[in-house]
């Protein structure tokens, strides 16, 4: 992913996991560090009193089932936290992909004024809830460093809370904390390790294969394939042809959006679905490599909004190939980030050709032939366009 890339996360410094920690109890437990001696040392103890204070005492036995919820953070770390809790022989189960039920469920259980990607997420914790042992939520605060403060959107750093209030009868959810402006990325490994009660001697043979799983999945993406499809080629087995909407065709469309509304087509209408029987191809936003997005940085205004600013980024990249005919910016109904990034890129963003921009805004009320026909209607422009173009070129 273009941020919170996990070899680069730690290259930041342990000190910063040391901040964080209130002052006091975690200290009043480790007598030991007075007799240890040494700078090092003390910070190691309070680094061990400071993890241990995160275990709530639930067991780790090998053969523990863990759910995924398949929303939110799913399209972006799954292979990751899936691969470092079966480095310590956790089973792993993510929720079945989103139906129209899960989709009413969490409509049904979460407050009105949020996203569809939130409410999508209820539903797919409420089918989790009677199949596994625990549910991991990721607790995304701050996923890069930069010379200014970076959040996540607030929905993304208060999920583990919403779901723990809403779902009472529940144990509270494991939280799988990043926040790189304050702490590694490992830091959230090892919180959860010892929430787990593993033993963290095996965490780096953890870590390791979990990284190796991440690299293997964001080179899927890297090659085009959308996010849902990449998960289907890494677990689903040999048989996993390659999508048709990546071959190349008259009309090429950009879809710029998070990669929880491309990746999941309840939530998308089957967005790709309709483009790909159009006849067009598809690149998708999750395409972009970091490198591509960090290009854009100095034609960008600064956001803190990190998931933001790649798509933004991804919007102003893609506006500069002479090869798109076309961009999609999806968003969601209801969410605060996106409807200022939608202005500035309507307003800010130039498109260097001809290409045509359309957003598409979802909600759990959007019905599939209301996405088709706009699909339809929106490719038919573009080649009708490209004709007229290349009509007028010869004559010229
Ligand atoms: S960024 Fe927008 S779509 Fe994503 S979780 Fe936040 S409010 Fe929902």
């Amino acid at each position: 992913m273009p941020v919170a890339r996990i070899a680069g996360a730690a290259k930041t410094t342990f000190q910063h996991a040391g901040e964080r920690r209130q002052a006091g109890s975690p200290f009043s437990n480790t007598p030991a560090w007075i007799t240890c001696g040494g700078r090092k040392a003390i910070l190691i103890r309070c680094y061990i009193a400071a993890v241990d204070r995160g275990s709530l005492g639930m067991r780790g036995d090998r053969g523990l089932r863990i759910g995924i919820p398949r929303a939110l953070m799913f399209y972006r770390y799954y292979p990751f936290l899936k691969g470092f809790l079966e480095g310590y022989g956790c089973s792993v189960q993510p929720s079945p992909p989103t139906n129209l039920e899960i989709l009413g469920e969490g409509t049904d259980i979460c407050v009105d004024d949020v996203c569809v990607a939130v409410k999508v997420l209820f539903g797919h914790v409420s089918r989790l809830a009677h199949e596994v042992d625990a549910i991991l939520i990721p607790r995304l605060v701050s996923v890069e460093k930069r010379g200014y403060d970076t959040f996540t959107c607030p929905k993304l750093i208060a999920a583990p809370d919403m779901i723990r209030y809403s779902f009472p009868h529940l144990p509270a959810p494991l939280e799988f904390i990043v926040d790189i402006s304050s702490a590694p990325w490992w830091w959230g490994c090892i919180r959860l390790v010892r929430r787990l009660n593993l033993p963290l001697r095996k965490m780096a043979g953890a870590y390791l294969s979990a990284a190796r799983e991440q690299d293997k999945y964001e080179g899927l993406l890297r090659d085009g394939l959308l996010p849902a499809d990449a998960l289907s080629k890494m677990y689903n087995g040999n048989g996993f042809a390659r999508p048709s909407y990546l071959l190349h065709r008259d009309v090429t469309v950009a879809v710029v959006g998070h990669p929880y509304l491309l990746g999941d087509p309840i939530v998308n209408k089957r967005l790709i679905y309709w483009l790909d029987a159009c006849g067009a191809r598809v690149l998708g936003s999750t395409l972009l490599s970091e490198d591509e997005l960090d290009k854009e940085e100095p034609f960008l205004p600064p956001l803190s909004w990190s998931y933001e600013r790649e798509l933004l980024a991804a919007a102003s990249y893609f506006m500069k190939r002479d090869d798109v005919d076309g961009l999609i910016y999806l968003t969601s109904f209801g969410c605060g980030p996106d409807s200022l990034v939608t202005e500035i890129v309507r307003r800010e963003l130039k498109p260097v050709g001809d290409q045509v921009l359309m957003e598409m805004v979802l909600d759990e009320h959007s019905a599939e032939s209301g996405v088709r026909t706009r699909v339809e209607a929106f490719v038919d422009m573009l080649r009708h366009r490209k004709k007229v173009r290349s009509y007028a070129g010869r004559a010229g």
